[in-house]
């Protein structure tokens, strides 16, 4: 990891925003702000330093993929960061994600389960200095220590939306989800209206690594 921050990086990053912006999607500037604030090369292999601030998906470790910078702010906005937000990750991967929510002032919880990633998320976060609690286990059992989440948010590809994850949602919190076992999956937003009840809206088919059960090594 590299973690030195030039001019030529931040130049980069004002280009990717850019490009971002062009999403009409994408409307919370807060998530610009922190896609300035939270350099993306720090997450990536230092081969890869040159090309990080491209609107790609990478190798991260263990098999896994950081996600597309787009799909980070589609996520994010989906979900409404509001400071102070209690918010639940799924997929802590590289932790660049986490770092985005931390940066909009998110109190934020996420679970990994490739032991790897997990280490390396964390020296990234003890760099920045952001504080989640992050966990190594899975994220199908999410934390029930720490629930209700105002938010809870997975960054990777589930075959159905787990139980536990609804259960530990506040009654009008927001959980984004892909959905969908194979290569594709469709975004879907579920807003807990009561206990028992969500309204879910689905927002077009994107392409995440599997949402697997228990831990790896
Ligand atoms: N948010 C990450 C995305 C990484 S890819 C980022 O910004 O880089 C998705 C991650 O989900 C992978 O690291 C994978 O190991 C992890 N994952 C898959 N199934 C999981 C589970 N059941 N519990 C926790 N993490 C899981």
């Amino acid at each position: 990891m590299l973690f030195q921050d030039t001019f030529k990086h931040k130049g980069m990053r004002k280009q990717l925003i850019a490009e971002l912006r062009k999403d009409e999607r994408i409307t919370n500037e807060s998530i610009f702000d922190a896609f300035y604030a939270v350099p993306r090369h720090f997450f990536l292999d230092v081969a890869f330093v040159e090309q990080a601030y491209s609107n790609k998906a990478f190798q991260i470790g263990a098999g896994q993929t950081i996600s597309h910078p787009i799909t980070v702010a589609f996520q994010t906005q989906l979900l409404e960061v509001k400071k102070g937000d209690k918010i639940l990750e799924i997929g802590t991967g590289s932790g660049f994600q986490t770092s985005i929510l931390c940066e909009m002032g998110a109190k934020v919880y996420s679970i990994e389960r490739q032991k790897e990633l997990y280490l390396n998320a964390k020296k990234i976060f003890d760099h920045f200095h952001y504080n989640p609690k992050v966990q190594y286990g899975d994220g199908y059992k999410g934390m029930p220590a720490y629930a209700p989440f105002d938010k809870i948010i997975v960054t990777c590809g589930a075959p159905e939306v787990p139980q536990a994850l609804i259960d530990q949602l506040k009654v009008g919190g927001i959980l984004v989800i892909p959905v969908g076992e194979g290569s594709e999956q469709t975004m879907k937003r579920l807003i807990k209206t009561s206990d028992g009840d969500l309204e879910v809206l689905e927002f077009g088919t994107f392409k995440f690594v599997p949402m697997l059960e228990k831990t790896a090594r």
